[in-house]
């Protein structure tokens, strides 16, 4: 069977849920080295998201990837709602008149990271975001090449971001908000790396 609009908008209904659920606890993180504000940036942008979805239909994965993007970009002010509106512009782009398959949804996601990085220039180590998605895009080309499906691809991508999100702890920040508290920084988990891990295990659940 393959996999289709269907299965997108699951994962945005199911990550949309996932960060409502989750929004104290970002915004908690967010608080120690930011301004208190991505749990509730991203259950609004996802919400928005939602309401699309409930409004629209659409003919094509790359179309509702697209306008996902489109929505975090206008709907979240801040540095996550650029960068994810960016990362689903550049992810829905690339599968466009793709068949989804463990290749083309790896090479979506390798283009929706490269959008994150245009975007905000961060490298590995900085304490972001891209902490969680540099290790998740390796573990994925792996697990193809091991000849994993999607599903098995995604759920090996969502244990390494993890790892990575874990990993951004003891770092000091040297991109956004988190990079003005200098060493201050350190002992604190990424707000961004535990989000972008929150929707790769969503993505792992429901493209399956
Ligand atoms: P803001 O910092 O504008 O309030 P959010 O709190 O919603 O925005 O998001 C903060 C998260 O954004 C950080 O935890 C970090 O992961 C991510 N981030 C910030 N700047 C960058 C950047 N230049 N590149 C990648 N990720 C970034
Ligand atoms: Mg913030
Ligand atoms: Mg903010």
């Amino acid at each position: 069977m393959s996999m289709g609009v269907d299965d997108f908008a699951n994962w945005m209904r199911d990550a949309a849920g996932v960060l409502h659920e989750n929004a104290a606890y970002l915004t908690e993180l967010d608080a120690a080295i930011g301004d208190a504000d991505h749990g509730s940036n991203m259950d609004r942008g996802f919400a928005a998201v939602v309401a699309v979805l409930d409004e629209s239909s659409f003919e094509s994965v790359d179309e509702l990837m697209k306008k996902a993007g489109m929505t975090l970009v206008s709907k979240v002010g801040g540095a996550s709602g650029p960068l994810y509106g960016t990362f689903f512009l550049r992810f829905g782009a690339a599968l466009a008149g793709a068949e989804i398959t463990p290749a083309t949804v790896g090479e979506a996601l390798k283009a929706g990271v490269g959008g994150i990085l245009a975007r905000g220039k961060a490298e590995l180590g900085d304490k972001t975001m891209y902490d969680a998605w540099a290790p998740a895009l390796e573990a994925y080309d792996s697990a193809v090449a091991g000849g994993a499906d999607v599903g098995g691809a995604l759920t090996a991508a969502a244990e390494a971001a993890a790892k990575g999100r874990d990993a951004t702890t003891p770092l000091v920040a040297r991109k956004g908000r988190a990079s003005y508290l200098g060493e201050r920084s350190a002992g604190h988990q990424d707000p961004g790396a535990t989000s972008t891990t929150l929707l790769l295990e969503s993505a792992a659940r429901t493209l399956a």
